[in-house]
C-alpha cells in the first residue's frame, strides 16, 4: 500500500502486467489504477514516465486494459477476437508515439514521443498485446485457475503448466485454501 492505494502486481510481461491493475474481476475487484496519479506511478515503474495524466486519458487507459483482457481472454480459450476490443487495442497502438533505443549499456528503453503523454505510453501497451496475442513471443497465454480471479497471464514457463497469475497472490491463496480443506478433513476423519 503506497498513500492507501493498492499495491501493484508487477510481471515480466507489459501487456499482462497492465490487465494485473485490476484483479479478482470475478470476485470483489481491486482497481489498482483509482486515480490519474496512480496510473503515472505505475508508467513510471513500467519504464514509460509520462508527463502528466488527466482523467480522460485515465478513462482511455482502463478501456485499452479492458480491451486487452477481453482480447486476452478470447485467445486463451481459442475463441474468436472480440471485434469491439480489437478495434481498441488497434486505435491506442496507431495513436502513439514511441520509439524503442538501445542504452549505452545495451538495454531497450522506450522513448515517448516529444510531448511524452499517455497515449504514447499505451501505444507501446497495445502493441506488447498485439504481439502476444498474435502469438508470436515464446509462450502461451492462460487464464489464471483462481475462480475469483480468471485473469489472462502469459505463461513462459518450460513446461507451459503455469495454472495462477500470481504465484504469490493466486497461487498461493489457493495453496493455503488447499490446506485447511486437508486439515479440516483430517480432523473429521481422525474424530
Ligand atoms: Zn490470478
Amino acid at each position: 500500500m503506497r498513500d492507501g492505494f493498492p499495491d501493484f502486481r508487477l510481471g515480466t510481461v507489459l501487456a499482462t502486467s497492465f490487465t494485473g491493475t485490476l484483479s479478482e474481476r470475478h470476485g470483489n475487484a481491486v482497481e489498482r489504477i483509482p486515480t490519474p496519479q496512480r496510473l503515472v506511478d505505475w508508467l513510471t515503474v513500467s519504464g514509460l514516465a509520462v508527463d502528466s495524466c488527466t482523467t480522460a486519458q485515465l478513462d482511455l487507459a482502463r478501456e485499452l486494459r479492458e480491451s486487452i483482457h477481453a482480447a486476452a481472454t478470447a485467445a486463451a480459450v481459442q475463441d474468436a477476437l472480440p471485434a469491439s476490443a480489437v478495434r481498441v487495442i488497434n486505435d491506442c497502438s496507431v495513436h502513439g508515439r514511441a520509439a524503442a533505443v538501445l542504452t549505452p549499456e545495451g538495454q531497450r528503453r522506450w522513448q515517448l514521443g516529444s510531448a511524452s503523454s499517455v497515449e504514447d505510453a499505451l501505444s507501446v501497451i497495445a502493441s506488447d498485446a498485439v504481439s502476444i496475442i498474435a502469438g508470436e513471443r515464446d509462450g502461451r497465454l492462460a487464464l489464471c485457475a483462481s475462480p475469483t480471479c480468471q485473469a489472462a497471464f502469459f505463461d513462459t514457463s518450460q513446461s507451459r503448466t503455469r495454472k495462477w497469475c500470481d504465484m504469490n497472490t493466486c497461487g498461493n491463496r489457493q495453496k493455503k485454501a488447499r490446506f485447511i480443506a486437508s486439515r479440516s478433513s483430517g480432523g473429521r476423519a481422525g474424530s
